[in-house]
């Protein structure tokens, strides 16, 4: 394969990858305070004049669409239904050509409510977190008591057609860890794909302690104490889970039911990366773990052109770094959280 570069029409970087995934962060807020991701008081949010509005989010994403070869187009925050216009922005973007494929990442709640008009819009897929099937630990552990709103969410989903539905699930030592398996019971029993999500660095507080995360490794003993696993004949490609078929189990499709784990600090996936991210502030960040951005937003409102906005986008690309370096000593945990960055 010839070398890819900066200018030709794709979001390519130095070491030869291609981003076709594009995350969009559509709110820094959230109705929930998940002890891993945000303070108990919430954040200084962004101020409103600064968050792009319904129609500039989908011209970048136009641009990215039909200018720089993003395939895939995931709305995230935040909660980002909590966004009202997440709906209409949603639609739009279905009338993409080439039309992107489309999912979100939500805590599950007002799902229930939108799941319905959220896949008439054409969205193709959600992804739900949920780290318990306790109610009370739920509430601990996000501090509010929306438990059954993401249950309902969730069936709602799956009944509305937004498939394969995925959960998401962090595991924490001494809080859910002793979970894994009922989760990936609970996954099986209603036809959703778990992917665990090892703990990252992006808490607003900075409280992560790597000695204290449960990794990739210490989740499939634990799953493996009561499912056979076996290796998954289908291709990782690019994506971040690394997949595993349960033994005797089938999925609702038809096909193996499967689990994933996503090992993002021991076992990173930095050389297939193929994300690219907009903040809900119209920054550009070529990495979860970036400590720079570029700015979309002040182009856009300066008067950029679609051309001028797409090679800003493809040098932003262009200086992506090889890997996170969360193992190294030098390592520094990006000023901006997850929840503000866009998970
Ligand atoms: N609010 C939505 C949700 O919770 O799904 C979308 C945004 S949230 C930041 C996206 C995903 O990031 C969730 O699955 C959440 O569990 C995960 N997450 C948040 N903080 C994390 C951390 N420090 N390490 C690993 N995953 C984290
Ligand atoms: Fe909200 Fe998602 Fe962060 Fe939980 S993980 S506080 S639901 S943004």
């Amino acid at each position: 394969m010839s070398e890819v570069r900066a200018t030709d029409g794709v979001l390519a970087d130095r070491f030869g990858r291609v981003a076709t995934d594009l995350r969009v962060s559509l709110t820094d807020r959230c109705n929930l305070r998940c002890t891993y991701c945000m303070p108990a008081e919430g954040l200084a949010w962004l101020p409103r004049e600064e968050l792009l509005s319904d129609a500039e989010i989908v011209r970048l994403v136009r641009i990215a669409v039909e200018r720089l070869g993003v395939t895939d187009v995931r709305f995230t925050g935040g909660e980002p239904l909590i966004r009202p216009g997440v709906v209409d922005i949603i639609g739009a973007c279905a009338e993409m050509r080439p039309r992107p494929r489309m999912s979100v990442t939500t805590n599950g709640i007002g799902l229930e409510r939108m799941a319905g008009a959220l896949k008439t819009a054409g969205l193709d897929r959600v992804n739900v977190s949920l780290d318990t099937l306790d109610p009370e630990r739920f509430k601990t552990l996000t501090r509010r008591d929306r438990h059954a709103a993401v249950i309902a969410g969730l069936e709602a989903a799956a009944a509305a057609g937004l498939v394969p539905v995925k959960v998401n699930s962090v595991l924490m030592r001494g809080v859910n860890d002793d979970e894994a398996p009922e989760l990936v019971r609970f996954a099986l029993a209603h036809g959703y794909e778990l992917r665990f999500i090892e703990q990252m660095p992006l808490d607003a507080q900075h409280s992560w302690d790597r000695s204290k995360m449960v990794t990739a490794d210490e989740i499939l003993a634990s799953l493996r104490a009561s499912y056979t696993l076996l290796p998954d004949p289908v291709e990782r490609g690019g994506a971040p889970a690394e997949t595993w078929v349960v033994d005797g189990y089938t999925a609702t499709d038809g096909g193996p039911a499967r689990v994933g784990v996503i090992g993002s600090v021991t076992r990173p996936f930095c050389g297939d990366c193929d994300r690219t991210r907009l903040t809900a502030d119209g920054q550009i960040r070529n990495c979860l773990f970036a400590t720079d951005e570029s700015d979309l937003r002040g182009a856009l409102r300066g008067g950029a052109t679609d051309e001028e906005i797409a090679r800003r986008w493809q040098a932003a690309m262009w200086a992506k770094r090889a890997g996170h370096g969360i193992d190294n000593p030098t390592f520094l945990q990006p000023a901006r959280p997850m929840s503000a960055i866009g998970g």
